[in-house]
């Protein structure tokens, strides 16, 4: 190594000279910080629309040329610059609305740095036009790096300031460079002067294209938050928004109130649209977007993508805003408990929302294929296929309960009988549901609503807290009767699993059978059973695909199983069993008790039973060994030793298990909360049972 080499080294090894260190020259300072403040051509836009709203303009025109990179003009009528300030306006760190560091507590406007305009005039031509009240003529001055380049010009100007940032990013040849590359900034100005429109509903709001006739956004003050919002984003919107409102003011520490609108069950698109306020300040959070996308998709899968405008106000000392430079975020005090209480404020309001029109939007969402689980082309034309086969056969239920008598074509078959409004008028579906309703015992109803769940307790009990009161539940029984009730609620309307291989019912009811003693062991009696059952299926196939989606082909193969509860599929181990049961134990006879025991089997087959290989934690470990004999034999049975045990399918077991037992809290549990009637019987029959009162244990503190 040349030791003499005066350069500096980067990284050098331990013989090389440290760097010097220098201080950098002001205009690269300033230029460094502007592009954090500046980062994109919209957040230029952001920056004035923002002073124009800390001005209190009632009218803010913003047109841009290039996507801004070519020209940003905002215009608008508040209350102007003086003429005195304007030689210090585009000063890094002046400001007009902050003197101390008190004072960003109490803080209102949306600008406190005083660095928005002295950015952009290191990164871009800056000229300002301005009048105020009671001023004959404005003036107009233009800046660079910070300071007037020429002395303020008295010109003609209406009320209020422009600001126009011309050749953004002239001097910052990379960044300049990838946002031409990039798309263009445009959209994003749309965005943000809608969010802009649809909050501050006293302002008029346009945003244009430099030249273009039409605005791209247009608001007109008003008086009403949904006139503002289909003002820009459409009737279509607004049409599908509910109003949510809630506040927390008796808590002392988290004093705060919220209000907007959220849509419902029918909006339906591919991103979620958060149109957040905090303080009257647009910002993100995004906590509080990840756990309404999480309310959404636990309640409404298919509208999971919702839109949210939502005001939030809390005392300002409780805000923190100087946490971004572009203050596109904040913090506030008791963040977690703000956003639980609005996550259970949606949830109340999504679960209280008309049901009917859920499935509903299930439907649409299938037809449009806008989903993993629902028919691709191919499995639409076997269906159309086989439902034309059918016609001929005889289906004394189905011939029961409405079909289209007129058999137009084949794939017109299909959609007619997808037609929701068929499987929902059926009065004796309907009856069902009224039982369901009738036999909801009250006071478990509430239990369930508004319990915490704490964990598994064994195999088949859940421990959940509700209020002072510990309850132990029996998970197989509740899953059982939710999923019975999801198979009447969701009737006709489900999405479909479709099985990854065709399976032959023959098969799977023998494999039913095997084990069953009763029947003792000729096997040709059995297969007798077995093909008797695949003959009831098979000619009920069009019957059971159309309610409950459970798909048979004409080779009488298994394809498709319902959607009980979304993102849950059913144990396959207890297939056969389920298949059996609905040939053995459907009435097929009686419409209505047709449908009862139809939607009882899925209950038992959806419930969420303890998986068949046995729990292998703790001593469960030595049901695993490969060497039965010892077990058998009552010797080692202390013994892990590791290469005894089968590990493979220990494996399996760990993960059957641990997958239950996520299952339980993040789908059943919620699923739950929203849609369970607890019938009355389980109150008496061991389903829930309390075993402790936090208040008994209180009243003998209150003694002592
Ligand atoms: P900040 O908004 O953080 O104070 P800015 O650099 O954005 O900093 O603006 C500096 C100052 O210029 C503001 O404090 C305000 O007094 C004045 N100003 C900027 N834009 C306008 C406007 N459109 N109308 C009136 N005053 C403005
Ligand atoms: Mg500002």
């Amino acid at each position: 190594m040349d030791v003499d080499d005066p350069s500096p080294r980067v990284g050098g090894g331990s013989g090389a000279d440290p760097p010097r260190i220098r201080r950098l020259e002001e205009s690269v300072v300033n230029r460094i910080a502007a592009g954090e403040v500046i980062q994109r051509p919209s957040s230029a836009v952001k920056e004035l629309v923002e002073n124009s709203l800390d001005a209190g303009a009632s009218t803010v025109s913003v047109t841009v040329k290039d996507g801004g990179l070519k020209l940003i003009q905002v215009s608008d009528d508040g209350h102007g610059i003086r003429f005195e300030d304007l030689p210090i306006l585009c000063e890094r760190h002046t400001t007009s609305k902050l003197s101390a560091y008190e004072d960003l507590q109490t803080i209102k406007s949306m600008g406190f740095r005083g660095e928005a305009l002295a950015s952009m005039t290191y990164v871009g031509h800056v000229t300002v036009t301005t009048i105020t009240e009671g001023q004959l003529h404005g003036y107009r001055v233009c800046y660079k790096d910070g300071v007037m380049e020429n002395e303020p010009k008295p010109c003609a100007a209406v009320k209020g300031t422009q600001v126009m940032v011309e050749n953004l990013f002239y001097n910052m040849v990379a960044r300049r460079k990838t946002l031409q590359n990039s798309n263009d900034d445009y959209p994003k100005i749309v965005d943000f002067i809608s969010r802009f429109a649809v909050h501050h509903i006293n302002v008029n709001f346009s945003c244009r294209k430099h030249g273009a006739n039409r605005a791209d956004v247009h608001s007109s003050s008003t008086s009403s938050r949904l006139d503002a919002i289909r003002n820009v984003y459409g009737a279509s919107v607004v049409r599908d928004l509910i109003e949510i409102e809630v506040s927390d003011e008796d808590a002392g520490d988290a004093v705060f109130k919220m209000d907007g609108y959220i849509s419902n069950a029918n909006y339906v698109a591919k991103k979620i649209m958060m149109i957040l306020f905090i303080n009257d300040r647009l910002v993100d959070c995004t906590a509080l977007k990840r756990a309404i996308e999480f309310v959404y998709s636990a309640t409404l899968p298919q509208a999971s993508k919702p839109f949210i405008y939502m005001s939030i106000n809390l005392p300002s000392e409780h805000v923190d805003v100087n946490i971004h430079p572009t203050k596109k975020e904040v913090s506030l005090l008791n963040q977690e408990r703000i956003i639980e209480t609005i996550k259970n404020t949606i949830e109340e309001k999504l679960r209280n929302s008309n049901t009917t029109r859920i499935f509903q939007t299930q439907l649409q969402a299938v037809n449009s294929s806008a989903l993993t689980q629902v028919y691709t082309q191919k499995d639409k034309g076997t269906e159309v296929k086989m439902a034309s086969g059918m016609k001929s056969q005889k289906t004394p239920v189905s011939q029961m309960v409405r079909t289209d008598p007129r058999n137009p074509s084949g794939r017109n078959v299909v959609r007619s009988r997808r037609n929701p409004k068929d499987a929902c008028d059926l009065s004796s579906r309907h009856e069902l549901l009224m039982e369901i309703d009738s036999h909801c015992h009250p006071g478990l109803l509430e239990v369930i609503k508004n319990c915490t769940y704490v964990g598994l307790a064994d195999e088949v009990f859940a421990l959940i807290q509700h209020n002072t009161h510990l309850y132990l539940v029996n998970v197989v029984n509740v899953s059982k009767e939710l999923m019975y009730q999801q198979a009447l609620c969701r009737f006709g309307n489900f999405n479909a699993i479709q099985l990854s291989e065709p399976a032959p019912l023959q098969e799977l009811l023998l494999i039913a059978l095997k084990d069953d003693e009763l029947i003792g062991d000729e096997n040709d009696e059995k297969l007798e059973i077995a093909e008797v059952n695949s003959k009831i299926l098979k000619e009920n196939a069009e019957m059971i695909n159309e309610y409950f989606s459970i798909h048979v082909d004409q080779d009488g193969n298994l394809t498709r199983l319902p959607v009980v509860l979304d993102q849950y599929t059913p144990d396959m181990d207890h297939l056969p069993e389920f298949v059996l049961t609905m040939g053995n134990d459907v009435t097929w006879d009686d419409e209505k008790e047709c449908f009862r025991t139809a939607a009882a089997a899925i209950g038992n087959f959806y419930a969420l039973h303890p998986p068949i290989l046995p729990n292998p934690s703790g001593s469960g470990v030595q049901l695993y060994k490969k060497n039965k004999d010892c077990m058998a034999s009552g010797e080692h049975v202390d013994s892990t030793d590791e290469d005894d045990i089968d590990h493979e399918l220990l494996a399996e077991a760990e993960t059957a298990w641990s997958q239950r037992e996520w299952t339980i809290q993040h789908v059943l549990f919620p699923s739950i909360r929203l849609f369970l009637k607890p019938p009355k019987s389980m109150a008496t029959d061991g389903t829930f049972v309390q075993i402790a009162s936090l208040e008994k244990l209180y009243k003998i503190f209150e003694r002592c």
